[in-house]
């Protein structure tokens, strides 16, 4: 082999990246972004041990749309305070990374077949920056949202994953940002878990650990039992999409896994390339 075909080996599997894990975490309350929690505790631990991304993409459940998937291709994406009637502190963090343009049109083009449009008006919300400044404190990587599409079925979500789960090849870590159980108006602050919102969350746990992503999909067999744990699903929805980018060979591990406020899962997982 001659010295030159060496150097190309070389380079190629420089460029080649190892299969990036996938992440989902449960966000919570805001107040998450400005406490030290065990949560935020957790999110800082797990972004010391992960792989250092070229580029990270988010799903947050508070970028919502309606029949078509948005992906924001601004030059520096703004951060967002998107809540309101919290302390002035919360409405002052700042997350400086900038966009992967570049990426995320060709994403716009994997995603054609979700009706994906470009979008330069977004940003990050909370969603994205309240976790992503524990997993990178610097801001040092490249980050872009897309949106969830609020007017389709369960597996849609499913399916963007899948769709997207080329990337990880591509040194792109895909995080999903949501809660396994999300219902505000069960919340009972500072008290016991509701008993539908541990039924709901060791229910996912179970039948994600299954690799059951059909039965997590069911409206109906999930029944009554979805509509308390996610009165609306926009924080299930990214749980769906980390499920469908996953490979049946992944290893799964959760961390996290409290109910806070009485109806809000902060459960947590990861997909790692076996
Ligand atoms: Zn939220």
């Amino acid at each position: 082999m001659s010295v030159a075909r060496k150097l190309e080996l070389l380079k190629e599997g420089l460029e080649r990246s190892d299969r990036m894990p996938l992440v989902f975490l449960g966000h919570g309350s805001p107040m998450n972004a400005i406490q030290d929690t065990e949560y935020s505790r957790a999110w800082s631990a797990l972004g010391r041990d992960l792989p250092r991304p070229k580029a990270i993409l988010v799903v947050s459940a508070h970028w919502m749309t309606r029949g078509t998937t948005l992906v924001d291709v601004s030059k520096v994406p703004r951060t967002i305070h998107d809540f309101y009637g919290f302390p002035e502190a919360l409405y002052q963090e700042q997350y400086p990374a900038t966009g992967a343009p570049d990426l995320a049109r060709e994403v716009t083009t994997l995603l054609a077949s979700h009706h994906a449009q470009e979008d330069d008006t977004w940003g990050l919300d909370h969603g994205a920056w309240a976790v992503l400044k524990f997993l990178y404190p610097k801001a040092d990587v490249p980050v872009f949202q897309i949106s969830i599409d609020m007017s389709r079925d369960l597996s849609y979500q499913l399916s963007v994953g899948h769709t997207l789960s080329e990337l990880r090849d591509r040194g792109v870590l895909i995080l999903g940002s949501g809660n396994v159980v999300h219902n505000l108006r069960a919340m009972r602050p500072g008290g016991t878990p509701q008993d539908f919102a541990m039924e709901f969350d060791r229910l996912f746990a179970d039948r994600l650990s299954d690799r059951d992503f059909t039965f997590l999909t069911d409206r109906g067999r999930l029944g009554a039992l979805l509509r308390e744990a996610h009165p609306t699903v926009d924080h299930y929805l990214p749980a769906l999409t980390i499920a469908g980018a996953s490979d049946k060979d992944d290893d799964l591990t959760f961390m996290t896994d409290a109910i806070d406020l009485g109806s809000v899962s902060m459960r947590s997982f990861v997909f790692h390339a076996a």
